[in-house]
């Protein structure tokens, strides 16, 4: 029935100096979904994606990626299976052009310049990119550092895109190019992982959604079966 997980979290338990922020999560997020992790202000969804992605220190439990422990991989080995994009982009960027903060990744493999080129060429063209390679990320617009931050995060073809809060602060025009974007990526069998506070776009856009609530998983499942079931979103601080 269901795909199979790309990204399974058993026993997931983070603390922050003494206070525990996630106790003991089960999760399965299904291969090219696009799930969203929504949860009140402070119910812990943006040290779970962290957790997942591997941003953070080891978890207790256990996480697998793929074939990968996050807990015991290396940064390189992480950033091949899942791309991670901050909340605020510019916290990201390291390099003084466009064309650099593309390339970051691949020198750091040893990629072959010719090769680099060609790949971050397409990166510029699909993001819209192309006249700003020379320029200084800080100088880029909102939207144009969104792609590139996401850009950046694809560059090392990851089977996993994870996205902090994509369209905070964003117009509707712009978040749905944003959305569009991601959609096509999905289409490409990239699976989706974003933290959002808005349920419209949930309700439109993600295939599967994990509910937050105190750093517990307060349900999980096919968005439709979420918003079907009664009072769900309610229970957990949230309104729809
Ligand atoms: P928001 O919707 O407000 O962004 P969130 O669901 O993403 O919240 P997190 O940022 O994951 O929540 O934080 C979960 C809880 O952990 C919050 O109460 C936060 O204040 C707390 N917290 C985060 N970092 C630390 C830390 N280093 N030490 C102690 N508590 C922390």
């Amino acid at each position: 029935k269901s795909s199979a997980a790309i990204i399974q979290a058993r026993n997931l338990t983070v603390k922050r100096g003494r206070a525990e922020l996630l106790h003991g999560i089960d999760l399965d997020i299904p291969a090219g979904s696009l799930t969203a992790v929504v949860g009140a202000n402070g119910a812990g969804k943006t040290t779970l994606i962290q957790a997942l992605a591997g941003v953070v220190p080891p978890p207790r439990g256990r996480v697998v990626i793929g074939d990968l422990d996050p807990g015991r991989a290396s940064p390189r080995e992480i950033a091949s299976r899942i791309g991670f994009v901050f909340q605020n982009p510019e916290h990201q960027f390291i390099a003084h052009t466009v064309f650099d903060e593309l390339a970051h990744g691949l020198r750091l493999r040893r990629v072959p310049d010719a090769e680099i080129a060609k790949r971050v060429g397409e990166m510029l063209r699909r993001f819209g990119l192309e006249h700003k390679a020379e320029v200084h990320p800080f100088l880029l617009s909102g939207g144009e550092k969104r792609r590139l931050s996401v850009g950046t995060a694809l560059i090392t073809r990851p089977g996993v895109l994870a996205l902090d809060e994509p369209t905070f602060g964003q117009d509707r025009a712009r978040a749905d190019e944003l959305l569009r974007l991601l959609a096509d990526l999905r289409a490409d069998g990239t699976t989706v992982l974003i933290v959002t506070h808005d349920l419209q776009l949930v309700a439109d856009h993600a295939t599967h959604t994990v509910i937050l609530a105190e750093g517990r998983v307060h349900a999980s499942g096919p968005t439709a079966e979420l918003f079907a079931a009664d009072g769900l979103f309610e229970s957990a601080g949230l309104r729809l």
